[in-house]
């Protein structure tokens, strides 16, 4: 698919989920996990349970190009998240199905059944590793300031008492509280929403990783970067806590997948022709990227 096409479908996935939003339908994960487990028992292991069911699902962003959004042409989720939960279905020999995990409830959806693997732009924290575990790291992103172009926002001390957006669940809702204590830090659900924010003037800024807001770049051109890099953030695939079988064989699905080709063949779809950024696949362990997480 051509770039250009790429474009238009991310732009128009967007305004179909604003649409969602105005019509009071949310764009969270209620309306897509109808037919998954949840609650009650604790669930199976999960390589049992996927096998037994022939698929193994997956929660990933629906409103986050260029790394989870639907495409409203054909109803499929894309992005580089799901690319790679998609290889892991393959290695696995399952059909993936993919459900919204926003940043406030993958974790929980993890933990009750819902979901059997987490691929929705998860930076790995100490912290999370408390409550479920991690694959190695498959992407390294990197906390950002996004303004309208021609504002004066140029880094974190700008911020004070500017309204702010990020989201509920993220790691940037404490970032913004400790690096830029005296923000207006409106927390929201979605990054949709976020954008949304920005564009009709209701904040001045939007914090979160480099890779969303290139997204919303892509979207509106009249947004732009500014400042430095604010923090590292090492995505992981969040598995159930103690799943180590399950957390062997999602390992060795990325191995493959970074060391064959096809994680550069995704990166330079999704984030490099849009970014002109060069990247390889990351080197950090898991250990490494546990320590410097935010
Ligand atoms: N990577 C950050 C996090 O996991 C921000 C992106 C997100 O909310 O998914 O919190």
């Amino acid at each position: 698919m051509r770039s250009t096409d790429r474009l238009r479908q991310m732009a128009v996935a967007l305004i179909a989920l604003a649409a969602l939003v105005a019509a009071g339908c949310g764009g969270t994960a209620t309306e897509t996990t109808d037919t998954a487990a949840s609650g009650g028992e604790a669930p199976a292991a999960s390589l049992d349970r996927i096998e037994e069911n022939g698929e193994i699902v997956i929660g990933v962003k629906y409103d986050v190009p260029p790394f989870g959004f639907r495409n409203p042409d054909t109803g499929d989720v894309e992005g580089f998240d799901v690319e790679l939960g998609r290889a892991i279905a393959e290695d696995l020999g399952v059909e993936p199905r993919f459900v919204e995990a926003i940043s406030d409830n993958r974790i929980p959806f993890l933990q009750d059944g819902t979901v059997d693997l987490i691929l929705s732009t998860m930076t790995i924290t100490g912290e999370r590793d408390q409550e479920i575990d991690f694959s190695e790291p498959y992407y390294i992103a990197n906390g950002r300031i996004l303004a309208t172009k021609g504002s004066d926002i140029a880094g974190l001390d700008d911020l004070a008492g500017r309204p702010v957006c990020t989201v509920l669940g993220s790691t940037y809702a404490d970032t913004v509280e400790e690096r830029a204590p005296d923000a207006d830090l409106q927390l929201v659900d979605t990054y949709s929403e976020c954008l949304e924010l920005i564009q009709n003037g209701s904040v001045e800024a939007v914090v979160t990783d480099d890779v969303i807001l290139t997204g919303m770049i892509i979207q509106d051109d009249s947004l732009e970067l500014v400042g430095d890099d604010l923090t590292t953030e090492p995505y992981g695939a969040g598995l159930r806590d103690g799943d180590t079988e399950f957390q062997k064989r999602v390992n060795e699905a990325i191995d493959e997948y970074k060391e064959d080709g096809r994680w550069e063949a995704s990166y330079e779809e999704w984030v490099g022709q849009y970014t002109g950024i060069e990247q390889q696949p990351p080197t950090m362990t898991l250990k490494e990227a546990i320590k410097l997480a935010p």
